[in-house]
């Protein structure tokens, strides 16, 4: 190891909006002989401070963040800094001041990286001894990392000189092995070096990040060689419109960047409309299945404009208008724009945060539910509440505008407890021939760290006298798999009241056949998504017949939601799904049906889809 008395003179900065914090850390610091400490009150702060070293990163230690820090996109800022293998690495030691830093950092992407990046997250209730415990641990493993690589540097150059280097070997240092392209640490390399050339880095160009929609679902089903082959071909393919020596690297699994120089912005999206349209009319042969594959693609471009001071910003920024793209509804392009992300989201949740805390003081929440359908009998299995509230003139307001603010701004406990209380009411008001009636509760995906969760509950049903098996809680699958350990705990003592649970928006996010095993789950619902274009979509047939497929053997129950036309309800049973629930059996309402069943056979001889009128 290090002597770190040698490494105090390196950068150190503390990015810390919270100024007695900031001043804390900062007196904490020196007290302990670091000398040359830099403040940054907002993320674009951070590369202001970094901007001077890109040249010489081994003068820059570490930075220490607070997790909420204004203007940052931290998880991204992480990766894109404390990922790299070479003596580049800046690591990162991430203070939260609420009890969140595993909702945070468990992202699956960063634990798989886990072995490369230096991110160290510290509890809310960290002590400055232990800060600087890891200040000294997080230098000591760069400047290790910084040293390996400059060995590595120096051993390349000596086989060079002695001409005995196989050139194989040189190619693999900067290339992925699987597609010839470049990797990572190149690709950002060489990007560096075209932004230098550019005079005070004023360059025109674009950077495309492409990234497949659903790959990580091929490579479950069918295998990782299967994945591999993908993309490979698509590599082929996308190298037919670009010329030989365009920087094109994959970056991540799926994840590709393509850098596009002296092209405008319009020419960047012609550009990029081409390579979508050949991947669209692509075909994917395996075996007797025929995938189509859509990509998504987050175009950031430079200009004059532009403030790019490091090739990880453009990466990033591609990256964020890549990920609107994918949750604009994928296989789209999307132009990197300030305003999409944190400025827009900002101004979004000043404003609701003040109507959200007035609507549950006011009563202003309220429940509709919508019928889930046993697809064999046609009998109501039971209903899914679903929240609204009260707006301005008798509208009503979906729980999509308010919901993820509530996540955000920290109010979704008081949302979740009040769903909770307020279903079991509901289900205890019913007249005594609607007792068979049972309700499934949507729960927020920071539901597990509510310890007042599990006794509310539990209190409720014994107030009210309502049979446990009347309720379903519906997670979703992201939110349980980011959580892993603390979902299957709160899953198994709810069940334990005699409660169910449901997978909900399964396949949207990790589509984790593997988790699905370890989850004591008794629902698994298959995300809308698959289901709306079921009939004319080859590629959501095969997805959606092989979850029904391995949900079952897991001895899981299917629902399919979003099911708006008869043809697909007939697809569904093909499929063996159990139940559905959609636009087509109801939409969702205040009152429950009057029926107990919904004839199935009607339906599906009906001629039409539903029509898209309105409904709460
Ligand atoms: P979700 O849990 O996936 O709920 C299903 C959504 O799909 C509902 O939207 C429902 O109205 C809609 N839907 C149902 N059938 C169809 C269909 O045939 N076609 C289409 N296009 N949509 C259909 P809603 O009620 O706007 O809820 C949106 C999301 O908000 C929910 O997604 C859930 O994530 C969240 N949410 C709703 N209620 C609650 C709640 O009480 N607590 C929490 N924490 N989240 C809630
Ligand atoms: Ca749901
Ligand atoms: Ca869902």
């Amino acid at each position: 190891m290090v002597n770190n008395n040698s490494l105090k003179d390196r950068i150190i900065i503390v990015a810390e909006h919270e100024e007695e914090s900031a001043r804390n850390i900062t007196k904490a610091l020196q007290e302990a002989g670091y000398e040359n400490i830099r403040l940054a009150e907002d993320g674009s702060k951070i590369y202001e401070v970094l901007r001077p070293y890109y040249n010489r990163p081994e003068q820059v230690g570490l930075v220490i963040i607070n997790e909420d820090l204004p203007q940052c996109q931290i998880r991204e800022m992480c990766r894109s800094l404390s990922c790299t293998t070479d003596g580049s690495i800046i690591p990162f030691v991430v203070l939260s001041k609420k009890n969140s830093v595993q909702t945070t950092f468990c992202d699956k992407e960063l634990c798989e990286s886990q072995s490369r990046c230096l991110v160290y997250a510290m509890q809310h209730d960290f002590s400055f001894k232990e800060l600087l415990m890891a200040v000294e641990f997080q230098l000591g493993m760069k400047h290790e990392r910084f040293l390996r690589h400059k060995q590595e540097e120096r051993l390349i150059n000596e086989l060079a000189e002695r001409k005995v280097v196989d050139s194989k070997l040189k190619y693999l240092v900067v290339h992925d092995e699987l597609t010839g392209l470049y990797n990572r640490n190149n690709f950002e390399r060489q990007l560096r070096l075209i932004l230098n050339r550019g005079k005070d880095l004023r360059q025109e160009g674009a950077l495309l990040f492409i990234d497949i929609d659903r790959f990580s679902m091929i490579n479950e089903l069918e295998g990782f060689e299967v994945g591999d082959r993908l993309l490979v071909e698509l590599v082929v393919l996308v190298r037919k419109f670009i010329s030989a020596n365009s920087l094109f690297a994959r970056i991540g699994s799926d994840e590709f960047c393509l850098f596009l120089e002296n092209k405008t912005e319009t020419q960047a999206i012609t550009e990029a409309q081409k390579i979508k349209k050949a991947v669209e009319e692509f075909r994917f042969f395996t075996g007797e299945v025929c995938y189509s594959i859509s990509i998504s693609i987050g175009i950031s471009t430079l200009n004059t404009s532009s403030h790019i001071y490091h090739p990880s910003e453009l990466v990033l920024r591609a990256r964020q208008a890549c990920n609107t793209a994918k949750a604009n509804g994928r296989n789209m392009l999307w132009l990197f724009n300030d305003n999409d992300i944190a400025v827009k989201e900002r101004r979004h949740d000043i404003f609701w945060v003040p109507l959200i805390k007035k609507a549950l003081l006011e009563k202003e929440l309220f429940l509709v539910y919508q019928p889930v359908v046993e697809l064999n009998s046609g009998e109501i299995s039971h209903y899914e509440a679903l929240i609204r509230m009260k707006g301005e003139d008798n509208t009503v307001i979906s729980p999509h505008q308010f919901i993820p603010v509530a996540e955000r701004m920290g109010l979704i406990h008081n949302i979740d407890l009040w769903v909770v209380e307020t279903a079991i009411d509901f289900l205890a008001s019913l007249p005594a021939e609607m007792s068979h009636i049972s309700l499934a509760i949507n729960l927020s995906s920071s539901a597990f760290q509510e310890t007042a969760l599990l006794p509310t509950i539990r209190d409720k049903l014994e107030l009210t006298w309502v049979d446990a098996s009347r309720l379903t809680f519906e997670i979703t699958e992201t939110a349980a798999v980011e959580n892993f350990e603390k979902a299957r705990d709160m899953i198994d003592k709810i069940r334990a009241l005699g409660c169910r649970f449901a997978l909900d928006d399964f396949g949207a996010g990790f589509c984790s056949f593997n988790y699905l095993k370890s989850f004591p789950v008794d629902y698994v619902k298959i995300d809308g998504q698959f289901i709306q274009n079921l009939i004319d979509d080859e590629t959501d047939q095969v997805l959606v017949k092989s979850m029904a497929e391995i949900a079952t053997r897991l001895g899981k129950k299917t629902i399919a939601e979003f099911v708006e036309s008869p043809k697909t309800i007939k697809k569904l049973k093909e499929y063996g799904i159990d139940f559905g629930q959609g636009y087509i059996f109801g939409r969702p309402e205040t009152q429950l049906l009057k029926s107990r069943s919904i004839s199935i056979m009607n339906l599906i001889n009906q001629p039409t889809a539903v029509d898209s009128g309105l409904s709460f």
